[in-house]
């Protein structure tokens, strides 16, 4: 094997700017529960809820994000855009007692997609602090 063999899938996801399960559904290569859209971001239900409302919000154009880690200055209207996107969704999905939104980065952060995306996550007592 190459020394500078990737250990993994996820190694070169992070290594690189290479496709993931979040590029088939913005394609619609996959089905996804779709809530809400424009031409920017994408928002769908997750297929595994960790709460009763648990959304995912992601930039239709990755350009390099794949996680909050690699943000460049360029990319602040996006993460804009995505932040006030899961504040539009919560009123939508009627998350009025309040919601929680999480970015998880990296192994530590449990970040398991490496095209940033947004957690939406109501309907529930959250906990403080998170696991
Ligand atoms: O922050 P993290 O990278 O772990 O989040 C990825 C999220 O994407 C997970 O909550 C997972 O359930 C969700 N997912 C999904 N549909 C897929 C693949 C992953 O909702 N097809």
């Amino acid at each position: 094997q190459h020394p500078f063999a990737m250990a993994s899938e996820k190694d070169a996801a992070l290594a690189s700017d290479s496709p993931t399960i979040f590029d088939k559904i913005i394609n619609k290569e996959i089905p996804a529960n779709v809530v809400y859209e424009d031409d920017k971001v994408l928002a769908f239900r997750d297929i595994a809820p960790q709460a009763p409302t648990h959304i995912v919000l992601i930039p239709k154009v990755k350009d390099g994000l794949t996680g909050l880690s690699k943000a460049e200055e360029r990319h602040c209207e996006i993460l804009g855009h995505l932040l006030y996107t899961a504040k539009v969704v919560a009123k939508q999905e009627g998350l009025e007692e309040g919601f929680r939104v999480v970015i998880n980065d990296g192994p530590s952060g449990c970040q398991s997609v490496y095209h940033i995306h947004v957690h939406l996550l109501g309907g529930r007592q959250m906990s403080w602090p998170p696991g």
